[in-house]
């Protein structure tokens, strides 16, 4: 079997490839492995490995019998690096224990600092440390976080606690509070553990570190982590590693600090330290937003205007270290670190390194600046940035000249503009967010347990907390625009109302927030459309040198087109003709095509839609002009158009003059009781040929109208929804060749276009072979097809789904990422039957699937000549296919 537990740090790091695997030992436990092994300051310690997490998991809490001795043996392995023993009463060793999964999730899992405290080691500490202060200040940080981690107390009790002693002295901040008072509140918090358990704090050190193994082992299965997990597509089944480290002390007085910082600024990607301080305190606070913490430089001091001296000042020693770390860290991983750091009595010691989480912005500034400082080439830098993340950038951002009256101003923690209504919990959030309602969340600060809240909110603004807090790096990885540490604003929880700088507004007021500044205003200020400029534009550019699929859109009016087309679409991949039918000005038309009893009353409404029909495609064809145009022949069942209630049908029954009570009843007559597999698609065109021979001819008119106006010609490419058998589309075709042809013949110009159909039902893809011999291409539609080879129907999934892709039954939610494994084996049939037959068939997707980077790099191994996704995934498509020929080629 292979070993669980593996050292790091003082003379041991391990050789071994498992001890350096993320997936082994945690992204934590990998990095502190690697630091260590470039000789720096790594304080020693051992990771217990994630798949120990899983075993222990699945035998529902039990540890496997080995672990005792390998977790006894790693122990030794750090009093021998450090020179002290674990629960040693004269000067004992103490550890932190912390969880690390394969990726970070912020906030979700728990640590625990200090441990190895009792009533006897606190006295040791004291004397070894000459600190007294400092020895009863870890061992009451030590129970409150024991506490609320491992023993699942409410915390509210130590902070109360504390407040009542700092009133009773009238100090204002917790480095007032001297020995005696920490001891006087040690006591206080011990009997708040045992009236809460019932039984003492534990004394016995070892029953303390196995307390914290299992709480890290079982906080995997949180219900925080699994929201998490959830809106991060993470699987159930990777568990966490747990580390354990010798305790570095931030909290020993004035020459001592501890920090977290980024080696570029996550927020603008600028190429400068970035990051946040406290002299005499442990990591916790920093992150906690319990105090505020100070700037890392004294430029970011300055900048600023602040006070309070930054590190670079006040210990310039320990900050020329950092410095040297900083960039050797950059320069071993080519990338952006993310830090935590302590400084024990002016030695510096590195606690973590991570790839920092970044804004979309700051991702595309970072890779192109890196690929200009040599550190990494273009190939490295386009496979760096995640597609989606750019979805931030997509999206508008406060008008500059719009009016605003700001309210207050905090920090610029997440960049991006958000206008809502102030609500303040995160329920509350959910609630009214599920109702339709642009919500902004407003909190003291936000915890794991706001999560759903803060997703569910347009942006996020905190009182307290700096630029590293929860609700910061949260809402950063979310892409919400968040303002944190707005000092100026205070919450009133009984009244639900919010005070900023002089303003009085209650829940349910709008404010608007712009996460790129810190600045607070009142209402909502408008904004304006983004545009692929600067490093977006570069990094882009360098992807389509590398890309080998096409990108088009889904579009259905020139607004949408015109957009895509600004996003670098080349071509329409989907025109959902549907969408024009409901139109204020036509729906009445269209209702009296679908309720004519015959033929000769569909004429007449027919001839009502065509010159509009017409219209809509010239407009398109007119924005899209010189590229290829896929236009979708009517798709959904008939009765979705039908008007609802009395009041709807009188005014019909006015305008086309047929009885009410006729129209009820052949709107009766079109009740389907399973719409989906009913009345819809080719099958409308079959039954009821004149509605395609109309779109038809619309198209191939409007097509004519602009190769005169224009003298470029458009190719139109029509297809045939919901194809299951080739004679479906051979009918299909030949009404529209006839069509075309008569179009032809009356303007006197033939022009190109290709007739073909999607492939969204199981026995198109099987039969694609025979249907090929009619299809000029194929256009794989993967909402139907995942609909009707999963047998789940697309518009309730939503309702249960969420437990599927919790337990791991499908990985992600289908209809959003393929289920290559499955409705993938349809599309690689489809592709190769169809290519077998007419070898230069043209193939693309639009399905939902195209905008989705996982699909289109499934796409790209079928070898499908494009993608087609809405107007604003057309940037993330370019992205993702490009890293996907990259991929493909290094494979
Ligand atoms: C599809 O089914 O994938 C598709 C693109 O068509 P629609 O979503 O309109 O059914
Ligand atoms: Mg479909």
């Amino acid at each position: 079997m292979s070993k669980q537990v593996y050292h790091f740090g003082g003379s041991a790091t391990s050789d071994e490839p498992r001890a350096k695997d993320k997936t082994i030992v945690g992204g934590k436990g990998a990095n502190l492995a690697e630091m260590a092994g470039i000789g720096l300051p790594v304080p020693p310690g051992f990771t217990i490995t994630t798949e120990e997490c899983v075993r222990y998991l699945a035998e529902g809490g039990e540890f496997a019998a080995e672990l005792q001795a390998d977790v006894a043996a790693a122990l030794a392995h750090i009093e021998q690096a450090v020179g002290k023993r674990f629960g040693d009463a004269a000067d004992p060793l103490l550890v932190s224990v912390r969880s690390g999964a394969r990726v970070s999730m912020p906030g979700m899992m728990d640590t625990v600092l200090n441990l190895g405290l009792n009533d006897a080691t606190v006295e040791g500490l004291a004397s070894v440390s000459g600190d007294a202060r400092f020895a009863w200040d870890s061992y009451r940080r030590f129970i409150q976080m024991y506490a609320d981690v491992v023993l699942g107390l409410d915390h509210h009790k130590f902070e109360d606690a504390l407040e009542i002693v700092k009133e009773d002295n009238g100090f204002y901040a917790d480095v007032d509070l001297d020995a005696e008072h920490w001891r006087q509140l040690v006591g206080e918090y011990k009997t708040i553990v045992a009236e809460e358990l019932g039984r003492p704090f534990p004394q016995d050190v070892h029953e303390q570190l196995w307390g914290a193994i299992r709480a890290v082992f079982d906080s995997w299965d949180s219900d925080r982590a699994k929201v998490y997990r959830r809106l991060n597509d993470i699987p159930g089944d990777w568990g966490t590693a747990v580390n354990v480290q010798a305790m570095v002390f931030g909290n020993m007085g004035d020459t001592s600090a501890t920090g977290v910082a980024f080696t570029r600024d996550p927020a603008t990607g600028e190429r400068a330290y970035y990051g946040e301080w406290l002299v005499n305190a442990q990591g916790e606070d920093v992150v906690a937003g319990i105090r505020t913490p100070q700037y890392l430089t004294r430029t970011a001091r300055e900048a600023a205007g602040a006070k309070p001296l930054s590190m670079e000042e006040a210990m310039p020693e320990a900050y020329a270290e950092l410095a040297r770390v900083f960039d050797l860290l950059e320069r071993h991983y080519r990338d952006m670190q993310d830090i935590e750091f302590t400084v024990e009595r002016g030695k510096l010691w590195m606690l973590q390194t991570r790839s920092g989480k970044r804004t979309a912005r700051a991702a595309l500034r970072m890779a192109v600046e890196m690929v200009e400082e040599g550190l990494i080439d273009r190939k490295a830098a386009i496979l760096r940035v995640d597609p989606m993340a750019l979805d931030q950038l997509l999206h508008p951002t406060l008008d500059p000249e719009a009016p605003r009256e700001v309210l207050g101003s905090g920090l610029p923690a997440s960049p991006g503009a958000a206008s809502g209504a102030i609500v303040l919990d995160a329920d509350t959030a959910e609630r009214r967010a599920a109702l339709g309602e642009a919500v902004v969340l407003v909190r003291v600060e936000t915890s794991p347990e706001d999560i759903h809240g803060m997703h569910a909110a347009r942006g996020i603004l905190t009182a307290r907390g700096g630029m590293t807090s929860h609700a910061a790096v949260v809402a950063r990885g979310m892409g919400r625009p968040c303002v944190s540490g707005a000092s100026s604003i205070s919450i009133d929880m009984q009244a639900r109302t919010l005070r900023i700088g002089a303003r009085q507004l209650a829940e349910g007021d709008v404010i608007t927030l712009d996460g790129a500044t810190g600045q607070i205003m009142a209402g909502e200020v408008p904004t304006i459309e983004p545009e692929l400029v600067g490093d977006f534009g570069t990094l882009i550019a360098w992807a389509d040198a590398e890309r080998r699929m096409k990108v088009r859109a889904n579009a259905e009016t020139p607004a949408d087109c015109h957009t895509a087309r600004q996003f670098g679409a080349e071509g329409v991949g989907l025109c959902r003709t549907e969408h024009m039918f409901f139109d204020a000005g036509r729906i009445s038309a269209v209702r009296q095509m679908i309720l004519a009893e015959d033929i000769a009353g569909r004429a007449k409404a027919l001839a009502k839609l065509l010159p509009e029909q017409r219209a809509d495609f010239r407009a398109i064809f007119e924005v899209m002009s010189g590229l290829p145009v896929t236009i979708r022949l009517l798709d959904p069942p008939l009765h979705e158009f039908l008007p609802h209630g009395d009041a709807e049908f009188a005014e019909l029954s006015e305008t086309i003059g047929i009885g009410a009570e006729t129209l009820k009843r052949r709107a009766d007559e079109l009740h389907e009781f399973n719409p989906m597999l009913g009345h819809r698609g080719c099958r409308l065109g079959i039954t009821f040929p004149e509605i395609y021979a109309m779109q038809a001819r619309a198209i191939f008119e409007a097509a004519c109208d602009v190769a005169e106006s224009s003298g470029a010609a458009p190719v139109p490419e029509v297809m045939i929804p919901l194809v299951a058998t080739r004679k479906e589309l051979s009918i299909l075709k030949a009404l529209i060749d006839k069509t075309a042809a008569e179009v032809f013949a009356d303007k006197g110009r033939t022009l190109e276009y290709l007739v073909g159909t999607m492939i969204e039902l199981p026995r198109a893809a099987l039969m694609a072979g025979e249907i090929a011999e009619d299809a000029a291409f194929f256009s794989f539609g993967t909402n139907d097809l995942t609909q009707t080879t999963l047998g789940v129907s697309r518009d309730d999934a939503a309702r249960f789904l969420g437990p599927y892709v919790e337990q791991g039954i499908y990985p992600r939610d289908p209809f959003v990422s393929l289920d290559i494994e499955g409705v993938g084996q349809l599309v690689q049939m489809g592709a190769d039957r169809g290519r077998a037959t007419r070898a230069a068939i043209k193939l693309g997707i639009c399905g939902e699937h195209g905008g989705d980077p996982a699909s289109i790099a499934f796409c790209e191994k079928v070898g499908l000549d494009y993608v087609s996704a809405s107007p604003f995934r057309v940037p993330i498509a370019r992205l993702a296919a490009a890293q996907a020929a990259l991929s493909a080629s290094s494979r």
